[in-house]
Formats: C-alpha cells, sequence, structure tokens
C-alpha cells in the first residue's frame, strides 16, 4: 500500500488563520505578533496579566530507547492533543522547534508525522519565525565581543588556551567543527584553535527554554562562563558585558509562536535545546503559556525516558515549579523487536518471540515513570503500517497481564479519532494519586547525583569517574556550583552508555568522562563519550531531495 508523504498531507489540508486560533484560545489581540496568516508570537507579558488564571494538567509524552528513525513522539503528541480536542477537551500542544541539521541530514522534519502534524510544516521546518537565528546572532555577539575584549588589550587576562565559548550555526556542518581562526597577523585578532557547535547546542538556547522571563534570561546570560583567565577563574559573560545586547537580540525570540495541527488543535512551538548537552524540552514559557490558555497540555521530551523525561522532571519541573499530571510513553513494535535482537533490515517481518524478548526495555521506562518519578504512565502502542495483528495483541497483553495501563494509537493514520482510545487512557489516570518525586535530591553533592541517575533510572551498578572527570567536579563545586541539576550526556540507544547494549541492561557500570558546567542554564552537564555537538551530513542528505517550485510551493520535505 502506498501512502502520501508527510508533507503531501499536510499541503493537502486547510488551516484556519492564525488570529482564529488564538481567539478560540482567548489571547487578547495586544499580545499577539502575527508573522503572515498561520504563524503568530505571543508576548511572554501575557503569563503576568494571566497569573491568576488557574494552569491547565500538563502530560508528558516520552518513548523506550528508540530505533535511529525515531519511535513518533512528536507524531504521538500531536495526535494525543488532536484526540483530546476531538473529545471536547480544551487542549493545547507544546514542542520544540526542528534544527536546520536534521532536516537537510538524515531525520528529515520534526513537525509530527501522517494525520498527526503541526502545520504549515514547511514553514516550521525551514526558519520557522527566525528563533534560531537570532539565537546563533547571539551568541555569535558574545564571541565576538570576548575575541575583541583580547584584542584589545585582555584586562581580563583571558587565557586564550582556555576559552569555553564557541561560535555557532543552525546547520550540519563538520568542516566548521574544529578550526584555526585569528590567522593574519597582529591586527586580525589572536590565533587560536576553536570550533562551531550547531545552534541548538548552544548554552543560549538552554537558556531561551529555562528563563522565566527576559529579565532571568539576562541574568542568566551574565553568569555563563565563557573562558578561564590565567589563574584558572572562571570569566562570565557579564564580565565582558554582552547581556543587554544579547537580550536585545532575543527580545522577540523569546515569545513563544503559536500554530495549529491539521485539526486546528492549537499548539506552542518555542526553542529546541540538543537532548545530551543540554535538557531537551521546549521552553519553559510556552508551556507555561500552553497551561493557562488550555486545561490539558500535551509536551514532549527528547529522545527515550531515561534522558528525556528524566531532564524534565530533574531539570525542567525542578528550575520552573512545572508537575507532570500524567506520562504516556511511546513504544513501537519495530523498537522493541530491535531491543529483541532483530536486525534492521528485518525489523518489518513478524517476530513475535523478539518482541516479547525486548519487552524488559519498556517495562523499565514504565517502572522509571511510575515508581521513581510517582507519575501516573500509559504506554501508547503508535502503530506502524509494518506491524502484525498478533504484534500489536501481544505488547497489550503483556501490558495488560502486568497491570501497566496501554493504549493502541493509530494517529498516524487516522489523526485525533485514531488517538481516542489513548486520549481515554490518560483522563482516566491523570487524576489518580501520584507521589511526585525527582531522581535525587539538589542538594547532594555532583558525584553522588550522577551515581543516583546511573543506579536508579540507567539499572547501573554504579558510575566509574574517569579522566578528568573528578578534577572537573571539584572545580566546579569550588566556583560555586554544587546545588544544580545534572544533565547526563549519554546514548539514547540504550539505557546504558553503550548503544549496543539493548533491551534491559544488567551487570553494566556508567562512565563519566568529563563534566561541564553551563553556569547561565543552571546545570552541569556530565559526558559518558564524546558528545557531538556539531553534526556532519550523511553520504546522501536529505538536502538533495528538498526544491521549491516556481509558486513557492516547497517539496521533499519529510
Ligand atoms: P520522535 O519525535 O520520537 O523522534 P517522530 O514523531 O518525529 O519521532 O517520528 C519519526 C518519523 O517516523 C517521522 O518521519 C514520522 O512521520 C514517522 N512515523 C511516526 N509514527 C509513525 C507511524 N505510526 N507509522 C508510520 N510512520 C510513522
Ligand atoms: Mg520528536
Amino acid at each position: 500500500m502506498a501512502f502520501k508523504s508527510d508533507i503531501e498531507i499536510a499541503q493537502e489540508s486547510t488551516m484556519l488563520p492564525v488570529l482564529d486560533v488564538a481567539k478560540e484560545l482567548g489571547i487578547p489581540e495586544d499580545y499577539l505578533e502575527s508573522y503572515g496568516k498561520y504563524k503568530a508570537k505571543v508576548d511572554y507579558n501575557l503569563l503576568n496579566q494571566k497569573a491568576d488564571t488557574p494552569n491547565g494538567k500538563l502530560i508528558l509524552v516520552t518513548a523506550i530507547n528508540p530505533t535511529p528513525a525515531g519511535e513518533g513522539k512528536t507524531t504521538t503528541s500531536v495526535g494525543l492533543g488532536d484526540a483530546l480536542h476531538y473529545l471536547g477537551k480544551k487542549t493545547v500542544i507544546a514542542l520544540r522547534e526542528p534544527s536546520l541539521g536534521p532536516v537537510f541530514g538524515v531525520k528529515g522534519g520534526a513537525a509530527g508525522g501522517g494525520y498527526a502534524q503541526v502545520v504549515p510544516m514547511e514553514d516550521i521546518n525551514l526558519h520557522f519565525t527566525g528563533d534560531f537565528h537570532a539565537i546563533g546572532a547571539a551568541n555569535n555577539l558574545i564571541a565576538a565581543m570576548l575575541d575583541n575584549h583580547i584584542q584589545q588589550g585582555n584586562a581580563l587576562d583571558i587565557d586564550v588556551r582556555r576559552i569555553t565559548w564557541k561560535r555557532c550555526m543552525d546547520m550540519n556542518d563538520r568542516q566548521l567543527r574544529s578550526i584555526v581562526n585569528g590567522l593574519g597577523g597582529k591586527a586580525n585578532g589572536t590565533p587560536r584553535e576553536d570550533g562551531f557547535d550547531i545552534t541548538v547546542a548552544s548554552e543560549i538556547m538552554a537558556i531561551m527554554c529555562l528563563s522565566s522571563d527576559i529579565d532571568d534570561f539576562k541574568a542568566r546570560v551574565e553568569r555563563i562562563i565563557v573562558a578561564y583567565n590565567r589563574s584558572g577563574e572562571p570569566i562570565t559573560a557579564g564580565q565582558l558585558k554582552c547581556q543587554g545586547a544579547v537580550g536585545a537580540l532575543m527580545k522577540d525570540a523569546l515569545k513563544p509562536n503559536l500554530v495549529q495541527t491539521l485539526e486546528h488543535t492549537p499548539a506552542f512551538i518555542h526553542g529546541g535545546p540538543f537532548a545530551n548537552i543540554a535538557h531537551g524540552c521546549n521552553s519553559v514559557m510556552a508551556t507555561k503559556m500552553a497551561l493557562k490558555l488550555g486545561d490539558y497540555v500535551v509536551t514532549e521530551a527528547g529522545f527515550g525516558a531515561d534522558l528525556g523525561a528524566e531532564k524534565f522532571i530533574d531539570i525542567k519541573c525542578r528550575l520552573s515549579g512545572l508537575r507532570p499530571e500524567a506520562v504516556v510513553i511511546v513504544a513501537t513494535v519495530r523498537a522493541l523487536k530491535s531491543h529483541g535482537g532483530v536486525a534492521k533490515a528485518d525489523l518489518n517481518k513478524e517476530n513475535l518471540e523478539a518482541l516479547k524478548k525486548g519487552l524488559p526495555n519498556l517495562l523499565k521506562h514504565v517502572e522509571n515513570v511510575t515508581v521513581n518519578f510517582g507519575l501516573p504512565a500509559v504506554v501508547a502502542i503508535n502503530k506502524f503500517p509494518t506491524d502484525s495483528e498478533a504484534e500489536l495483541a501481544m505488547i497489550e497483553d503483556e501490558c495488560k497481564k502486568l497491570g501497566v495501563n496501554v493504549a493502541l494509537s493509530e494517529v498516524w493514520e487516522k489523526g485525533g479519532p485514531g488517538g481516542a482510545k489513548l486520549a481515554e487512557e490518560v483522563l482516566r489516570i491523570i487524576d489518580s494519586p501520584k507521589s511526585f518525586n525527582f531522581a535525587y535530591d539538589i542538594n547532594m553533592g555532583l558525584k553522588d547525583k550522577i551515581t543516583a541517575i546511573a543506579t536508579k533510572i540507567y539499572g547501573a551498578d554504579g558510575v566509574d569517574f574517569i579522566g578528568s572527570s573528578s578534577a572537573d567536579i571539584e572545580n566546579i563545586e569550588k566556583i560555586g556550583y554544587r546545588d544544580v541539576p545534572v544533565c547526563m550526556a549519554k546514548t539514547q540507544y540504550s539505557l546504558s552508555d553503550d548503544q549496543k547494549k539493548l533491551g534491559r541492561p544488567s551487570g553494566f557500570r556508567i562512565s563519566i568522562r568529563g563534566v561541564k558546567i553551563s553556569a547561565g542554564a543552571g546545570f552541569a552537564v556530565a559526558l559518558t563519550g564524546d558528545i557531538m555537538t556539531m553534526p556532519g551530513l550523511p553520504k546522501v542528505p536529505s538536502a538533495e531531495n528538498i526544491d521549491v517550485d516556481s509558486t513557492g510551493k516547497i517539496s521533499g520535505l519529510f
């Protein structure tokens, strides 16, 4: 059977003017800025105006450890939002903005899939309202001011070998990963080793997504550590007097973007930090705004629940006061079979034995959400056209046998109505008693926090602090950042730090090779291996298939 592509489905839809979507939500016109007919920014001051409005209920969508294609968290988030809307509930969706890196690389767009998409998908996937370019400019302004400070006499005694701030660009471009710049003699800067990150890996992105307002944003920028001086003391963006101009550049980017789904459910799409060296969730301001406007809010956290949900709870919720009321754990037949040992090429063939063998991966994530975080959870089986009835039934049966809530989701094929069973299950469990818990206490030392995540959430026997990590932690605690949450940078494919250990591994330890401080964002990043912060393009980049015709119609996005 042939299926329509995501972009074909999106282009066949009829969108409502975004002003109508906003009006329906009750956003006063004074707080709205249209970016064309179908996109708008909403002023964050709306949060002050609605300070006394009660919040809606927050639903987090997360997943099992995925295959490289993604298991459909965004698709399920959009579809669940549409399903709640279809059941008559006032619902708002809050998602991340796509980065151009994956759009032109392997993964393609990030606006959902099939009949569960946010639109206009071409715009959302390509530049959108320009937020990421603003972040790039803000990031690079700090870099320019830093190098200029050195050129103009270096009053802060910055050690040019210990500059931690990099330039950035929203593109997969490995050529810029490691560079030498400042060449050409005295008038042309200081020659030094340098490199670019992709914009989503910039600390400015993480800061934008954790800020409560523009004042908080500027205060965080002031705290960013950009380098160390020759006595080993940290140098901040505040010492370079960057925060005012950086705030000015980000004035509009800080406003959440409003769009709609194919079924006209309102969706905020705002911010998109990496899910490894950053926390991987849309902005706090967008989530808070959604909660002021809807009775139910569906949001997504990046990667599997071991990384995404853990950081959503231990970083985003802890720092913002947000609390989810229910969690949806997306599982697919394909990914469970892959956890059961099936090779990528054979994932489309029925294999009940492998499926059963892969289930412990799902069950560990269910245990983390319900026992460790104390939240009600439902497994959403995201149905693919290649799944057999027997396979789908087996997941449902096995979950039910163990008392795990489960619902089949057909939102990719059928949109909102295909998610009705899942939505009903979410509504059934959302008011059940909960004992919300973080994975660790914020007052613990950094080593103890990392160990708590590794043993409780990953199921590791313990942690080995190797390489520079012990010295890094000592330095971070010494300069005053002991009481921050930890942001784990680990493979998304396994519960362990070895991407080949699938299923529910046991008898393993986690190795921490280095720890960095993101003082502006307010977390310490624990690195389990070399984490790529400037990806490259694959042999055949998806960019080769993207085109635009003489009428301005875009094709080839997926
Ligand atoms: P995630 O958010 O978990 O990374 P996405 O929702 O972006 O995953 O989905 C990844 C890809 O898989 C998208 O191209 C999407 O269209 C496709 N996809 C998701 N769910 C289904 C499904 N049920 N059937 C077929 N394709 C799907
Ligand atoms: Mg996604």
